[in-house]
């Protein structure tokens, strides 16, 4: 199982998300379940670090209700970086 940032690992238990093992291109990977019940995963990008979501509305309008739902934790994760040391 790759490093996942404690907030995501900490919101992936709140809602039931599926932590995924990394692929080639991809890092933080997670399986989100859709209300009806799709299975839809958000990941990031390993050279460009940018989000992106398998999802049609992802493909067609680049940004989607799923990552939207990532969006708070990605906000507390980059306010984070700058105090780590
Ligand atoms: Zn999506």
């Amino acid at each position: 199982m790759p490093d996942f940032h404690p907030l995501i690992l900490q919101t992936a238990g709140i809602h039931g998300w599926e932590l995924l093992p990394d692929n080639p291109q991809w890092t933080h990977r997670i399986a989100i379940y859709g209300a009806s019940g799709n299975r839809y995963i958000v990941a990031q990008h390993k050279q460009n670090k940018s989000w992106s979501c398998g999802c049609l509305g992802f493909r067609r309008h680049r940004h989607c209700k799923h990552l939207s739902a990532m969006r708070d934790t990605l906000m507390l994760m980059d306010a984070e970086q700058p105090i780590r040391s």
